[in-house]
């Protein structure tokens, strides 16, 4: 750890903390994480006052972390956080499996206990719509039409959207994150890019004066 009395750097380093609680696409763990981090490790490079840099060799500089993040297996524990992380496309996935099919009466799907439920990948774009179909909604039909397409996107070498979940540390912490993702999770293929970021809150707020 590099102590430091450089009054602005302390301020930066406050700041970032701020920016780490306040980013509600970090998890708690993702944010003990950063933080530990940020305390832990040195200082921000010059070019990027925002960003940290964590060290290269992954085990060695995660050991100290590990111990004081205060979990039995820390080391674990980092990896599940790293491997959250990855940046990754999540197709929607519904609280309860129930029958998407329209209604024509009314507005709105079916709605009764789905039987049948999975996936249709849109061939081209890889955006996934999850589907169920109640027992008297599913038909061999729409078996055969879902089978034809995802099988579509699977010749198509299965295309998938930017990510919408993951790539998120690398807001904070600056570092050879492919090596960290690989250790986290030899078997995982991590997309280009990160989830953009969630647009802050809006805070109720008098503007008084102004144009
Ligand atoms: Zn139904």
């Amino acid at each position: 750890m590099m102590a430091t009395t450089d009054l602005k750097a302390i301020m930066r380093e406050h700041q970032l903390m701020l920016n780490v609680c306040k980013d509600d696409d970090l998890s708690g763990d993702a944010k003990l994480f950063v933080l530990l981090a940020i305390s832990l490790w040195s200082a921000p490079p010059a070019d990027d006052p925002t960003i940290k840099r964590i060290g290269k060799p992954p085990r060695h500089s995660l050991r100290e972390l590990a111990e004081r993040s205060g979990h039995h297996s820390g080391m674990w524990w980092i990896q599940k956080v790293i491997r959250d992380d990855i940046p990754r496309y999540q197709h929607p996935v519904p609280d309860h499996r129930t029958c998407t099919a329209p209604m024509i009466r009314r507005d709105g799907e079916c709605g009764k206990n789905a039987i049948s439920s999975g996936v249709l990948y849109d061939p081209i774009t890889g955006e996934g719509t999850w589907y169920g179909f109640c027992s008297r909604h599913r038909n061999h039909r729409d078996d055969w039409a879902i089978q034809q397409q995802n099988k579509e996107w699977d010749l198509n070498g299965r295309p998938s959207p930017p990510p919408n979940k993951g790539g998120v540390l690398r807001r904070y912490l600056k570092t050879d994150w492919d090596a960290y993702y690989k250790w986290a999770a030899p078997y995982a293929t991590p997309l280009d890019g990160a989830k953009p970021a969630t647009p802050p809150k809006p805070e109720l707020r008098l503007i008084v004066g102004g144009e």
